[in-house]
């Protein structure tokens, strides 16, 4: 069977004492296996990247941004291919793949300004004869760790980002969809990339812990669950690593009893089933302000949700596609389960959808479950399907408060045609990503994402000018050409400008 292998040096390298099924989880077959990395071939991944260091950092931005435009023109020629790899393992519709690849190349497009990015500051006459500036290094050989549910965009957020700065770059992805990730990697061979400028490791948690304890690897970005991003983000910086780490979300959507319903309802429907619900940013909770809202949205809700199209990725009609594992999808069904179980009520029951010619994928329909409460556990924890959960609440005091008390602070959206409560919730509520009547409210490339509480651990968010700087370690200098003849003597106060 083909074995997924990893690009270490410019080199397919293909290691085959440990391996995993990757599946296509619209059939639920395996569609080939990825090799899981020992530490040994880590380390030569991080010795290809230490060694190819020197002569990146002092290559020129502008010819490090050349690169990337043409990785950019890669990427687009290629986009059918990449969409084709992503839908079979991830099982993501075409059109929706290709979305992920436009937010990724987007990425690879602010990257291209990197001779602008490293400009730095500069001041002359800070003192007699003393100029000063602060100039903005690379940080040497980082590492990224990426979930499956995004295999193209989210490498994309980093090592564009941290190569343009003049980086080295080890790549752990997913496990479970890596076929996508390693092909955009070659792309950017093909590009002109210097061999160990960027390298692929493939692999679970044997890989990732290499790449934590060696003490060449100077920074970690992590995209994931929240349980993993806290132990990277406790591991990697207790071995004085800079590390930047996402975790997960429960995304709410408040409903005001003035809002637009129909907008909301299908605004609702592709933030919450887009997907299949396995976004970070996917709206997994409504918060509806009053009865009357409530009603009125589950009713209107119910009915669009007869349209919705559940299939496999090979049918561009389809809405959403299967969930990545069986395991999966009996956790999310398990979710489904608990809720009514805890008194909730499941209106729409995608438990047992009916694909024909797809019985053994991994698919959930479209759920809608109402009178959900905060003490569920459907509420608490990240579901990650195709589950629109309702939580009906007496004013928008109560809907924000139960967003602030939530653990995860990710994305969250309100719904309403009043412009003062949109602004007093934008600017009070405790969420890294708020929306106003925009249902996923993922910041543009030149921007930054990320999000508060325990959906981000570390100080800066991913990509956009946050990216730049973490990829970059400010340094000062401050020199001085004293006229000639000019000799000063010994200064023992601190030198001042008085
Ligand atoms: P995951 O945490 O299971 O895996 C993410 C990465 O960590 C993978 O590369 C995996 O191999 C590695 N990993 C898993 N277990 C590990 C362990 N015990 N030790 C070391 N490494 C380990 O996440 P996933 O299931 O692939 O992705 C879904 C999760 O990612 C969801 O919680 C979702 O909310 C989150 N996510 C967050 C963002 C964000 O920007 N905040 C974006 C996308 C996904």
């Amino acid at each position: 069977m083909n074995i997924v292998g990893h690009l270490i040096n410019g080199q397919l390298v293909s290691e085959t004492n440990r391996t995993q099924d990757v599946f296509n989880p619209a059939t639920g077959e395996t569609a080939r296996q990825v090799a899981l990395a020992s530490a040994e071939t880590v380390e030569r991944a991080i010795a290809a990247a230490e060694a190819a260091f020197p002569a990146w950092r002092d290559t020129p931005p502008i010819k490090r941004a050349r690169v990337m435009f043409r990785f950019k023109e890669l990427l687009e020629k290629n986009a059918d291919t990449i969409c084709q790899m992503i839908g079979e393992e991830h099982g993501k519709i075409a059109h929706d793949a290709a979305g992920e690849l436009q937010r990724g190349i987007e990425n690879v497009e602010y990257a291209c300004g990197i001779p602008e990015l490293l400009k730095g500051e500069h001041s002359k006459n800070a003192g007699p004869n003393i100029d000063s500036w602060s100039e903005f290094q690379p940080l040497g050989v980082v590492a990224g760790i990426t979930p499956f549910n995004f295999p193209v965009m989210v490498p994309l957020w980093m090592f564009p980002m941290a190569i343009a700065c003049g980086n080295c770059f080890i790549l752990k992805p997913s496990e479970r969809d890596p076929s996508a990730t390693l092909f955009i990697a070659q792309l950017l061979k093909e590009a002109g990339l210097p061999d160990g400028v960027l390298n692929v490791v493939n692999g679970d948690k044997e890989a990732v812990n290499t790449l934590l304890r060696d003490p060449r690897v100077e920074a970690v970005s992590f995209v994931g669950s929240t349980a993993v991003a806290e132990y990277i983000y406790s591991t990697a910086t207790a071995r004085g690593k800079r590390c930047q780490a996402l975790g997960g979300a429960k995304n709410h959507a408040i409903v005001m009893p003035d809002a637009d319903i129909d907008n909301a309802v299908s605004q609702l429907l592709g933030a919450a089933f887009g997907s299949s619900g396995e976004r970070c940013m996917a709206l997994s909770v409504a918060v509806a302000v009053g009865d009357a809202v409530a009603d009125a949205l589950v009713d209107k809700m119910r009915e669009a949700m007869k349209n919705l199209k559940v299939g496999a990725y090979t049918d561009s009609n389809n809405d959403f596609g299967p969930v990545i594992t069986r395991q999966h999808q009996e956790k999310v069904v398990g979710y489904i389960n608990s809720a009514e179980e805890q008194g909730a009520t499941v209106v729409v029951d995608g438990r047992e959808p009916r694909i024909p010619g797809y019985e053994k994928g991994f698919f959930v329909g479209g759920t809608l479950i109402d009178h959900v409460t905060p003490e569920m556990v459907s509420y608490k924890e990240e579901i990650f399907g195709p589950v629109l959960q309702v939580v009906r609440v007496k004013s928008m005091q109560e809907a924000m408060d139960l967003i602030d008390n939530h653990e995860y602070g990710n994305g969250t959206c309100i719904f309403t045609r009043d412009g003062e409560a949109a602004r007093y919730f934008s600017s009070n509520i405790k969420v890294g990503m708020v929306g106003i009547n925009v249902p996923l409210p993922v910041p543009v490339a030149y921007h930054s994402f990320g999000g508060w509480k325990r959906s981000l651990f570390g100080d800066l968010h991913a990509y956009g000018p946050d990216g730049a700087r973490f990829y970059t370690r400010r340094k000062s200098v401050t020199q001085r050409w004293p006229s000639s003849g000019i000799r000063e003597g010994a200064e023992f106060s601190m030198p001042t400008m008085k």
